[in-house]
C-alpha cells in the first residue's frame, strides 16, 4: 500500500525534533506540501535543509500568538496536533505552573489550532483529515504524570467531540496513542533505569517504539485509505493497554 498525499497541505506542529520531525519528513516523503510548526527556530532550519517544507517559528503556549501563526499557515487539509510537553511531577507535587503549562500546550493549543483549521475546511468545503497525537498516559495512570494524564485524557475526548462535529463536514479526527518512543522526550522521561525496565517489561513486544512506527500509522489515518475511520484512539503501544 502506497500513501500518497501529493495536493495536500498538512500543518504538523511539533515538528522540530522527536515524532512530530518524523511525521514532517514522512509526509513531505509521501508528497505533502508540509508546514512545520515549532518552537526553536534552529531546528526548523535543520529541518527544511532536510525536506521542503515551510517553517512557523510559535510558542503554542500563548494562544494569540498560536491563532496568529496557524492563520499564516494558510489553508490546510491535513492538520497534525503533536506539540507536546511533560513535566514528571507526583501527584502531590504538581505545581499551578507545570498543570498550566502542560493544559495549554496539550490540550488548549490543540482547541485552537484546530478551530481555525478546521473552520476553513468547512468553509471550502473540500473535507480534510486531522490526527491528534495523545499518549498511553491518556488511558492509564503512570506515576509521577498527573497533568500529563489529565492532558491526554482529555485530549482524547476532545478528539472524539471533533470526529462527532466534524464528520458530517467530510472531516475526519483521530488520535494516536503511542507508548514511550525513543525520542528526547521519551529518553529523558525514561532515563532511570528502574523505571524504564518496569516499563518495559510490561510491554509484551518487549521494546520502546520508534519515532517512525509512529509516523507510519498517522500517515494512514491522515490518507484516504482510512476514509472509514473516525474517532479512534488507536494504541500504538506494542501490546501495553491489553495487560
Ligand atoms: P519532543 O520533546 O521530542 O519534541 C516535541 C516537539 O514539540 C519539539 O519540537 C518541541 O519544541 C515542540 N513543542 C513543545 N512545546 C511547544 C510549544 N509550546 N510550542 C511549539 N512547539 C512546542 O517530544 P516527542 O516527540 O517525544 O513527543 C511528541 C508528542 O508525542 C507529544 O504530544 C507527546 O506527548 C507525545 N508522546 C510522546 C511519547 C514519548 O515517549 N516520546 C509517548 C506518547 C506520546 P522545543 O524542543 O523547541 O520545545
Amino acid at each position: 500500500m502506497t500513501i500518497d498525499l501529493s495536493g495536500r497541505r498538512a500543518l504538523v506542529t511539533g515538528a522540530g525534533k522527536g515524532i512530530g520531525r518524523t511525521i514532517a519528513s514522512l509526509l513531505s516523503s509521501c508528497g505533502a506540501e508540509v508546514v512545520a510548526l515549532s518552537r526553536t527556530g534552529e531546528d526548523l532550519h535543520s529541518l527544511a535543509e532536510e525536506i521542503s517544507c515551510e517553517t512557523l517559528v510559535v510558542d503554542l503556549e500563548n494562544p494569540v500568538a498560536a491563532a496568529q501563526a496557524t492563520r499564516e499557515a494558510g489553508d490546510i487539509d491535513l492538520l497534525i496536533n503533536n506539540a507536546g510537553i511533560s513535566i514528571p511531577q507526583s501527584f502531590l507535587g504538581t505545581t499551578i505552573d507545570a498543570f498550566d503549562r502542560t493544559m495549554s500546550v496539550n490540550l488548549r493549543s490543540v482547541l485552537i489550532v484546530s478551530q481555525i483549521v478546521a473552520k476553513g475546511m468547512v468553509e471550502r468545503g473540500a473535507g480534510g483529515s486531522i490526527v491528534n497525537v495523545s499518549s498511553q498516559a491518556s488511558l492509564v495512570a503512570i506515576a509521577d504524570h498527573a497533568a500529563y494524564c489529565a492532558s491526554k485524557g482529555a485530549l482524547d475526548q476532545l478528539t472524539r467531540v471533533m470526529a462527532l462535529e466534524l464528520g458530517p463536514h467530510r472531516i475526519r479526527v483521530n488520535a494516536v496513542n503511542p507508548t514511550v518512543t525513543l525520542t528526547p522526550m521519551g529518553e529523558e522521561a525514561w532515563k532511570d533505569p528502574a523505571k524504564r525496565d518496569g516499563m518495559l517489561a510490561k510491554i509484551p513486544l518487549g521494546r520502546f517504539a520508534k519515532p517512525n512506527e509512529i509516523a507510519q500509522a498517522v500517515a494512514f489515518l491522515l490518507s484516504n485509505q482510512s476514509e472509514m475511520i473516525n474517532g479512534v484512539t488507536l494504541p500504538i503501544d506494542g501490546g501495553y493497554l491489553i495487560a
